[in-house]
């Protein structure tokens, strides 16, 4: 990793700088750790961020499992899906979810897909998925389905094809469900996009357990998540994502240990 940063040392005339790179870097290995530590990943599912050198790459880990990524297995792609430099290691096949997404929707800085145990039965059923607290589930969250577009598959987004019709279907929402599968979540960065993956599986359960004490549910209505919104997306040191990002990072180095550079 460190000879990457010094090799496009001063070459970020138009692009973010090497500090901030590294620390998207830093972030991507963390988020990593906290997907994992939280049980929204267990040895699948990935996590990745836009490139703050180049908006049209994003960096994304090897194909490994997401409690076990550390800096040097970050590598860059493009926007077609394919590595920069393809160097024999094993790549994720569901890597086009995030290529086709940064594609289509430029607002996007980091992408979490996950098969989040408590909210795969809702890609399952005809139970939408709807905010208790999460209130970046506005204005909805989509439902995918494979077969729609590709038939019989094994239901992996493993082409540009499945990829785009998936961005497609996110819109321009923040979570798109994938029938049978998972996830795709979306922020303005990696913490952001972190943040929604874990208060989405956390959304699921309240939910599962809102509809087993039975009754007509009161959702958060989309006033009050827009102004919670309004809120949680402007960065404030020790408020909203931040001080989250802090507390899950805080547990996952506790119960894994601290990444290795
Ligand atoms: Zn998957």
């Amino acid at each position: 990793m460190a000879r990457k940063t010094k090799r496009t040392a001063g070459t970020s005339g138009k692009g973010g700088s090497n500090a901030e790179y590294k620390a998207v870097i830093d972030d991507l290995v963390m988020g990593n750790r906290i997907l994992y530590d939280q049980g929204v990943v267990d040895g699948y599912g990935h996590v990745s961020a836009r490139d703050p050198r180049n908006p049209e790459r994003f960096l994304l880990s090897r194909a490994r499992a997401p409690g076990l990524v550390v800096a040097s297995d970050i590598m860059e792609f493009g926007m077609d899906g394919e590595p920069i430099r393809a160097d024999g290691r094993p790549i994720y096949s569901e890597r086009f979810i995030h290529s086709e997404i940064y594609r289509a929707r430029p607002d996007v800085g980091g992408v979490v897909h996950s098969h989040s145990p408590t909210v795969v039965p809702f890609t399952v059923t005809e139970v939408p998925l709807k905010p208790i607290r999460a209130a970046f589930f506005y204005p909805e969250v989509p439902l995918f389905d494979t077969r729609d577009v590709a038939g019989w598959t094994n239901l992996l987004i493993s082409n540009r094809q499945l990829g785009r019709a998936l961005a497609e279907k996110l819109g321009k929402n923040s979570v798109v469900l994938l029938r049978g599968h998972g996830n795709a979540v979306v922020g303005a960065s990696v913490r952001m996009a972190v943040y929604r993956a874990v208060y989405t599986e956390a959304n699921a359960k309240l939910l599962l357990q809102a509809k087993m004490l039975g009754g007509p549910i009161n959702y958060l209505a989309p006033e009050e998540a827009a102004i919670m919104e309004a809120n949680q997306t402007t960065q404030r040191p020790g408020h909203g994502s931040d001080r989250i990002w802090e507390l899950l990072a805080s547990e996952a180095i506790a119960r894994t240990g601290r990444p290795k550079r």
